[in-house]
């Protein structure tokens, strides 16, 4: 499948030159993502990336940009899909070694390069995964279909069973109009 986007570049001479990516890939280009998201519904959802090469004032490489995106979970509650919008910032510092990456601000994630190359694909996926909730779960009263075992044990509940017992039972209503006599006005 086509992305658009280089499978792999140089990062370092994409900062010296401030290389903008920017666009949309479908969803079900992350092989990786496809185990946690609900593939089914994810076939027409695409992820808006916008990945800026840069140096900044401390000479440092920088990869910055945005992540957007919808993605399809199961609900932990309900099993059924729940739709979780991301919205990720990319604040990424391109480090060559694990000394480099262990000096950087806090603000500034490292992002390891090796044999100077970076495959954006995979450095979208990367933020997409991080970006993940822990729980995926609808709201309180949007799952489906409702859980029996609580409505069973409700007092509320109860007591309108009871009231429902002592009203006169509707299908008896119904009984009695058909057994009256359909009046003949044929004739
Ligand atoms: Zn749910």
């Amino acid at each position: 499948m086509s992305t658009g986007l280089p499978e792999s570049l140089d990062p370092w001479r994409a900062a010296r030159s401030g290389l903008l990516l920017t666009g949309e890939v479908a969803l079900n280009a992350f092989a990786r993502l496809s185990d946690v998201i609900v593939r089914s519904a994810a076939c027409t959802i695409v992820v808006q990336y916008q990945l800026q090469f840069e140096r900044d004032r401390q000479g440092r490489f920088l990869l910055t940009g945005r992540i957007q995106t919808q993605l399809p979970l199961q609900c932990q509650r309900c099993f059924g899909v729940v739709d979780v919008a991301i919205d990720a910032p990319v604040q990424l510092a391109l480090v060559k070694t694990e000394a480099a990456a262990e000096a950087l601000p806090a603000a500034l994630e490292p992002l390891l390069v090796n044999d100077d190359a970076v495959a954006p694909l995979l450095v979208i996926e990367d933020e997409l995964l991080l970006a993940l909730p822990i729980i995926a779960r609808h709201h309180d009263d949007e799952c489906e279909p409702p859980v029996a075992a609580v409505i069973h044990h409700s007092p509320h509940i109860e007591k309108i069973q009871k009231s429902a017992q002592s009203a006169p039972n509707p299908f008896a209503i119904l009984r009695t109009l058909k057994s009256k006599p359909i009046p003949d006005d044929t004739e």
